[in-house]
């Protein structure tokens, strides 16, 4: 394979106006070339394309490094019109994917992520539903899934990479984990928690075990960091999907929309999956990253839920000074939300992001 120096083009990060769909699978979608061009029209620009086994990892790399290729062939004074949005790789070990893997799996996701700077570590996690039983007896054991999340997420910390999570029923054990490396000081730089569907009184807990200290914490149940430092210097992320679209999922989902900092929200399809959740929230649209719109919608629109339309801020006007109210709580436009979402996502990001920019300076 050839090595191309893979970075984003700098007009797209300095762009505030793009929809990045934070987690999705190009490989193992068919047909991904009309799938990419509509994602570009939908404003979908930058999409995070992960591999879940040692199988997948060379075609993503190999898929993401064309479309790359077609950018760095553009002419410098038109870097923002391929046809084509641009993508990101992340590889990784995916729970469900343990068994049957080549012992030295690790060792050659290390020197993959090393030829790679950009790259990111995912999708790795763990998965209480799909473990070990007589119902499942080809998925691994969760003391398996354990081991390989630590190592991955331990790896992430050493090559300062960021993470794509995938957390089925275990977010109290996702946080034990975050909360040791935490105290170990081997935080990896973001961890992105995908599709999160975990409880929301979750959530500070989350944040917390993922802010890094600069002194090893005593061993007490009851310390606890200040809450003003977590908000301000958490790795964590928390990434919604299709699943927000599903009506009967949809409340629980709708509580933590409202209740995790809004500096901390991104959203993803997981494309190929979830194709039922699109088709079923808007006729004709399907798993692919276009669809991160829909997500999109629906988050907007639960950010307002309880905020105020633009109507009543100028017909309760008595005099030149807005409502109090008014200036805490005005109401969001998608635009506002995608704004937001792309700063979240450029902090959320920055390791695999400035890294490549400062080698590609001249
Ligand atoms: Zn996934």
């Amino acid at each position: 394979m050839t090595k191309q120096l893979i970075f984003p083009p700098k007009a797209i990060l300095e762009s505030h106006s793009f929809i990045v769909d934070t987690h999705c699978h190009l490989c193992d979608c068919l047909t991904v070339h009309p799938l990419l061009e509509n994602s570009r029209e939908h404003n979908v620009n930058i999409i995070i394309s992960n591999a879940t086994n040692p199988c997948d990892w060379e075609e993503n790399l190999t898929f993401c490094e064309e479309v790359h290729i077609q950018y760095h062939n553009l002419p410098p004074d038109q870097p923002l019109h391929p046809s084509l949005p641009f993508p990101i790789p992340f590889l990784g070990l995916h729970p469900w994917m343990i068994k049957h893997q080549p012992t030295t799996w690790l060792d050659d996701l290390r020197t993959l992520l090393l030829q790679y700077p950009m790259c990111g570590v995912g999708e790795i996690g763990l998965d209480k539903i799909k473990i070990a039983s007589q119902k499942f007896p080809d998925y691994p054991t969760f003391p398996m899934q354990t081991a390989a999340f630590r190592q991955q997420i331990d790896l992430a910390f050493e090559l300062n990479r960021p993470c794509s999570v995938h957390c089925v029923r275990s977010v109290g054990n996702i946080c034990d984990i975050l909360t040791k490396q935490r105290n170990k000081q081997r935080l990896p730089p973001a961890v992105i928690l995908h599709s999160y569907g975990g409880p929301h009184d979750f959530i500070p807990l989350l944040l917390e075990a993922c802010t890094p200290v600069s002194t090893i914490p005593p061993k007490t149940k009851h310390f606890h960091l200040p809450k003003e430092e977590v908000l301000a210097n958490s790795r964590l992320f928390f990434s919604f999907s299709g699943t927000i679209l599903d009506k009967t999922g949809r409340d629980p989902l709708a509580v933590c929309v409202r209740e995790i900092p809004r500096d901390r929200i991104l959203i993803e399809t997981d494309a190929p999956t979830f194709d039922s959740m699109y088709a079923a929230f808007e006729e004709g649209a399907c798993s692919e990253p276009a669809s991160t719109r829909l997500v999109l919608k629906h988050v907007t629109e639960l950010l307002n839920e309880g905020r105020c339309p633009a109507e009543s801020q100028e017909g309760e006007h008595t005099n030149d000074q807005p409502l109090p109210s008014e200036v805490d709580n005005p109401l969001l436009t998608e635009q506002d939300v995608i704004a937001q979402m792309f700063s979240t996502f450029k902090r959320a990001y920055s390791s695999i992001l400035t890294i490549t920019h400062k080698q590609s300076d001249p």
